[in-house]
């Protein structure tokens, strides 16, 4: 490997769905490293065994797969690093940089019940650091944690969006690196990994600030270089409070259900904390592979407008050709077995290509276009009302021998058809595609009436004119 290369990481752990913010970390991670043309390594942090579950891994990498994220190496599971993690605590634990504590979870858990009581924040009393002769006999066969012994001294990082950092060795506790159980911390795995698999920048949230100067501490004590640091703005639901569960959908995966594009949703999420070429919105993944930069994050945190990702879908579904779109589609089961008209690619193309301008989401189709796949089963019963008269009756009734009649039936020529039998009954044409197009649709409003009678054909056409007459 060359030393110059970019390597980042995406590393997440997979106790839940891929919440937005995940996402949004792992598009910046990508379209940095692809416009640097370097490397993206996946890394499932999975050392919480209780939290850690098979499928959040799965929805993750489909959540990844889904928005377009693929991933150069990985991905690396740090459950089976577990032994590399064994060493560097010990070499710390050598160097005296790190200590043994035998206090169990339930008594760390009993004590600051106890401050909390008197109304203070537990901090570790270092009890285990100057344990020894009779009263380290007593409890050198329990388990260990393996704690950092922090130096009380400044400690400083520059974070390439926020500028310099600073915290005092005094705020921090003697964090745990190893816990009893053996298993590795986050903050002591991430080092490690980010180290040994060479990563250049560390892009992340910035909810992980509080957690930077601990991993400073321990490249320190390990003599290693801290990588390049650079922490994303947050993201807010649109009552400017953190994005979470109250605000609505927050997964990728309930995104993806609701029948939104990949191409829209990776669109969105890219705004969310950069910008881009002003004045500009829409972009596909290799633009904005091409315009990110971290020069363009924004310190200031993002807020998640579900409004602006409609219109984002919109956007993108008008650009998107009706084959890509006919695909999704078909992935998405559509059409199924449900509707009534037998009907091939050629057709959902031919649909598409009249109604997807009118699609805000993918489902729409179904919701709103579903008289393309089956007759409909009601009318409008305000446009219903307007047709109880005779005399249409009757000239829909002629009208369908004429149509009935015809060898060619393509919309202009269906239209010029109308009009000249319009005229030659001295009506008006809406007279006659207005009961049409509710024959037709079952709705008061619909596409141009006579591109849709060409897509439906001839045959299906009269057959809903007969059954509305
Ligand atoms: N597992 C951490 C998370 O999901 C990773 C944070 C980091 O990127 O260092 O938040």
């Amino acid at each position: 490997m060359k030393k110059t290369e970019i390597r980042v990481r995406f590393a997440p752990s997979p106790t839940g769905f891929m919440h937005i913010g995940n996402a949004r970390t792992a598009l910046y991670n990508f379209l940095f490293v692809r416009n640097k043309k370097g490397k993206f390594i996946l890394r499932v942090e999975d050392t919480d065994v209780d939290r850690s579950t098979k499928e959040s891994t799965d929805v993750i990498f489909s959540s990844l797969h889904f928005l377009g994220i693929d991933w150069d190496e990985g991905p690396y599971f740090q459950s089976e690093r577990l032994d590399i993690y064994h060493e560097y605590a010990h070499k710390l634990l050598l160097s005296g940089q790190a200590y043994k504590c035998y206090c169990s979870p339930e008594e760390i858990e009993d004590r600051k019940r106890k401050l909390k009581e008197k109304g203070r924040v537990f901090k570790y009393d270092r009890y285990c650091l100057k344990l020894n002769g009779e009263e380290l006999d007593k409890v050198k066969d329990r388990p260990f944690a393996i704690r950092f012994l922090v130096p009380y001294e400044k400690i400083y990082f520059h974070d390439l969006i926020r500028g310099d950092i600073t915290f005092q060795g005094e705020e921090i506790e003697d964090f745990v690196l190893l816990r009893g159980d053996r298993t590795p911390t986050y903050n002591f795995a991430c080092v490690v990994d980010d180290y040994l698999l060479n990563i250049t920048h560390v892009i992340r949230g910035e909810d992980h600030i509080p957690n930077t100067p601990k991993q400073v501490l321990v490249y320190k004590a390990l003599g290693w270089e801290v990588p390049l640091l650079a922490h994303l703005p947050m993201i807010l639901g649109p009552d400017h409070i953190k994005l979470s569960k109250r605000h609505g959908a927050t997964s990728v995966e309930a995104y993806r259900e609701m029948g939104y594009l990949p191409s829209a949703l990776a669109n969105y999420l890219a705004l969310l904390g950069a910008s881009f070429e002003p004045d500009r919105e829409v972009y596909n993944m290799e633009e904005l592979i091409r315009f990110f930069s971290l020069d363009r994050v924004s310190k200031k945190a993002a807020v998640f407008d579900p409004e602006k990702l409609k219109w984002m879908n919109k956007e993108h579904l008008k650009i998107m050709g009706e084959e890509e779109i006919a695909s999704l589609l078909e992935l998405r089961g559509f059409p199924g077995k449900e509707y009534s008209r037998a009907v091939d690619r050629t057709y959902l193309l031919k649909v598409l290509k009249l109604i997807k301008e009118r699609l805000t989401l993918l489902d729409d189709i179904k919701k709103e276009f579903s008289y393309f796949f089956q007759a409909p089963t009601s009318y409008d019963p305000i446009g219903l009302e307007n047709y109880k008269n005779e005399r249409i009756r009757k000239e829909l009734n002629l009208l369908v021998e004429v149509l009935n009649e015809l060898e060619e039936f393509t919309a202009p020529f269906l239209e010029d058809t109308l009009r000249r039998y319009a005229e030659s009954r001295d009506l008006k044409a809406r007279e006659l595609i207005h009961p049409i197009r509710l024959a037709l649709t079952g709705k008061t409003v619909s596409p141009g009436l006579f591109e849709m009678m060409e897509i439906l054909g001839k045959e299906e056409t009269i057959l809903r004119i007969r059954l509305f007459i």
